[in-house]
């Protein structure tokens, strides 16, 4: 099967990295980081640029002040001289060495000044000293022969240069302050400026991450939704099982392949039932467990589970061994045979199952999943309808049943408006005289030539919901036949007819009542519908509106079947009805069952003190009818009073018999 990933490439991947909340912060800070290192950056060359110029100007400063020591020591040696009157050796090679020095230092002077800017006193204060070496340059050329005005010159010279390099001093310091001042203006500028940038550009990126983060977010959320949007193509998204899509393509495929593969179609029990008792979330729950156990049973045979819709699920398994398919079910069988726990209430679950592999579609059916699930079904049919928590395996008789069963549904709803259906009615009679005082409307259906007995349909017209227009035909027209023959006959007998309990989910029961009694003009204390439980009541107390419905029209209402599975005592507390008709089943057993007679007997007595008519059903004996009238039944219905004929024979029946015995 497909994954459901999608593949992600590294960039994508870097970028998710990105948009994490780590990875975002992370991001942020290092690029305030990097700012702050790029403003230190900026900072720290400010600093050298500052120290730079403070060491230009530092040596600017000193040579001026050493420059006026070097003049003093020329002077000093010309001093010496003059107050001697001569230039020793010692006092020429002092004032050589003295002159070179000054010589020197005007030019670290003047090299100083070339590399920083042109200041005129700088000039000045050379050219002084130029002055000053040239008078001494003089001296030593003439080699101290006319020294006679030397002192005196070079006095002169260098009081000048020494104003002059005073005077470039003041400059200098000056001149420094100045540019101190502005180059730390514009270091300020310029520090904004960068710290603005840097502010700006931290935003700028602060803003990238951001729409990055967002992006990458959004895509995420894109690719999560295409995920989810391919989970859901291909699972179900509570159980979380292959859903009927993915079965569909994985038993095709195993199918197009004639490798052996069985299908096992499991249907939950009264699903229904366990949403209204327990609610939809325990309802899910048992979903939940299902799934489960379906697919561990699954796995056990490498096969897998899936859920088709509902509280329908699949089991496919790679094998046509039927002993061990036979397992298998036996095992699912066993699995839900314990209560489900939910929230401390025991639910029990069971489930009906059908098996078919695809070696039983032999070579006629073709090997598709609709075939194969179409006889599977059959077999998990058969499963339901045989009393449901069992398994059937697929075979051909089975199909036969099932093809019946199709096309009486497909035929059915033609066959009422068709008049295909006849109405047999049964004399209910008094216990006393077998005076006949009423009859029981049971359909007949003349299908291809036979007579069918409602037991073969009626389950199928309920499951397809035609049972509602058929017991709607019979309502129509018992009630007519029964008002006409009672007008031209001067009788008052009395009609009952089965509704199946599907009716009860809505008042328009009441309403179809109406319409037949208006119909046929029928009294309505003439009619009685019989409840037969054939389905189960769900809303038992919409049930009971309707019946008080059905009763506040002066219509019957009579609670069929009593003492079989269906109906409860219960049930009778609270309905109300007129009239309670006991089964067959407890009449056959009521000459040699101790137990049969009790219950009878606590039916009678109750139904007596509600004020309910009883009306005993399956009479087939004389022995039956003492027993029964004995223990205080006044009414009764069975063979032994007449067996359900077309209605008009059954009335005339009984109209002649009552002439006969008066
Ligand atoms: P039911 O309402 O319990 O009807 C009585 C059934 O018992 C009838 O079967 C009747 O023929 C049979 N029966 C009556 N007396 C005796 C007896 O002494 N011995 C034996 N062995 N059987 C006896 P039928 O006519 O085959 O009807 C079967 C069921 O089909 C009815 O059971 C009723 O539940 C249902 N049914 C029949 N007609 C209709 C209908 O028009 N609408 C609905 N919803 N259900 C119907
Ligand atoms: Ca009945
Ligand atoms: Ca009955």
């Amino acid at each position: 099967m497909q994954s459901f990933g999608t593949d992600r490439s590294d960039a994508s991947s870097v970028l998710d990295a990105f948009a994490s909340r780590l990875g975002f912060v992370v991001s942020v800070g290092a690029l305030f980081l990097l700012c702050v290192l790029a403003g230190l950056r900026v900072e720290i060359s400010i600093r050298h640029l500052e120290a730079d110029h403070q060491v230009f100007s530092d040596r600017q400063l000193r040579n001026g002040f050493v420059s006026m020591s070097d003049i003093q020591r020329v002077l000093l040696v010309a001093q010496e001289a003059e107050a001697e009157r001569s230039f020793s050796e010692q006092t020429r090679a002092d004032f050589i060495e003295a002159v070179d020095i000054l010589y020197v230092r005007k030019d670290n002077f003047q090299r100083v000044l070339r590399a920083g800017e042109t200041l005129a006193s700088a000039q000045a204060a050379i050219s002084a000293l130029e002055t000053v070496i040239a008078i001494a340059d003089d001296a030593i050329a003439s080699n101290f022969t006319a020294t006679e005005m030397l002192f005196a010159d070079l006095l002169e010279a260098s009081d000048l240069a020494r104003v002059k390099l005073v005077s470039f001093l003041d400059d200098m310091d000056r001149m420094q302050n100045i540019v101190l001042r502005n180059q730390a203006d514009a270091v300020q500028g310029q520090r904004n400026v960068v710290y603005l940038s840097l502010g700006g550009l931290t935003l700028l990126g602060f803003a990238a991450l951001l729409l990055l983060r967002r992006e990458v977010l959004a895509r995420r959320a894109w690719e999560r939704a295409e995920r989810d949007v391919e989970f859901l193509a291909y699972y179900d998204p509570l159980t979380r099982l292959p859903n009927r899509t993915q079965f569909h393509k994985r038993l095709g495929a195993v199918l197009a392949t004639n490798r052996p593969v069985a299908l096992i179609l499991v249907d939950l029990d009264d699903f229904k039932g366990i949403n209204d008792t327990y609610g939809h979330t325990a309802g899910d729950g048992v979903l939940r467990c299902t799934a489960t156990l379906l697919s561990n049973r699954a796995e056990e045979l490498n096969g897998f589970a899936a859920r088709l819709g509902g509280d329908e699920f699949a089991i496919v398994v790679p094998t046509n061994n039927l002993e061990r398919l036979n397992s298998l079910c036996h095992g699912l069988l066993q699995d839900i045979a314990d209560e489900f726990d939910f929230d401390g209430e025991a639910i029990a679950i069971r489930f009906s199952i059908g098996l078919a592999t695809n070696a039983q579609l032999g070579t006629n059916l073709c090997h598709t999943v609709d075939t194969l699930t179409r006889v599977t079904d059959f077999a998990l049919y058969a499963s339901k309808t045989h009393g449901r928590g069992r398994f059937t395996l697929y075979d051909q008789t089975l199909e036969q049943q099932y093809l019946e069963r199709r096309a009486m549904i497909e035929e059915l709803p033609r066959a009422i408006g068709d008049d295909a259906l006849e109405i047999y009615f049964q004399p209910k009679v008094l216990l006393r005289n077998a005076e006949v005082y009423g009859f029981e409307a049971l359909v007949r259906w003349h299908r291809n030539g036979n007579v069918i007995p409602p037991n073969e349909f009626i389950t199928v017209a309920e499951e397809s919901g035609v049972i509602i227009e058929l017991d709607r035909y019979m309502l129509r027209s018992s009630a007519a036949l029964v008002a006409e023959f009672n007008r031209k006959n001067g009788t008052a007998y009395s009609v009952s007819v089965n509704l199946s309990a599907l009716h009860f989910s809505s008042r328009r029961i009441v309403g179809t009542i109406q319409e037949a009694l208006e119909g046929s003009r029928l009294c309505p204390k003439l009619l009685t519908v019989e409840i037969t439980e054939t389905v189960e009541l769900r809303d038992w107390r919409l049930t009971q509106k309707i019946i008080s419905a059905i009763r506040s029209i002066g219509v019957k209402v009579s609670i069929d079947d009593f003492g079989t599975g269906y109906s409860s005592l219960s049930y009778l507390r609270t309905t109300m009805a007129d009239e309670l008709k006991i089964d067959r089943s407890l009449v056959e057993q009521i000459e040699t069952s101790e137990k049969a007679r009790f219950l009878l007997d606590g039916v009678l007595d109750m139904a007596h003190s509600l004020k309910m008519d009883v009306v005993v059903e399956g009479i087939e004996t004389e022995p039956q009818a003492q027993t029964v009238a004995s223990m205080g039944a006044a009414r009764a219905q069975g063979y032994l009073y007449g067996r359900p004929v077309p209605a008009e024979t059954a009335m005339k029946r009984a109209l002649t018999s009552f002439k006969e015995a008066s």
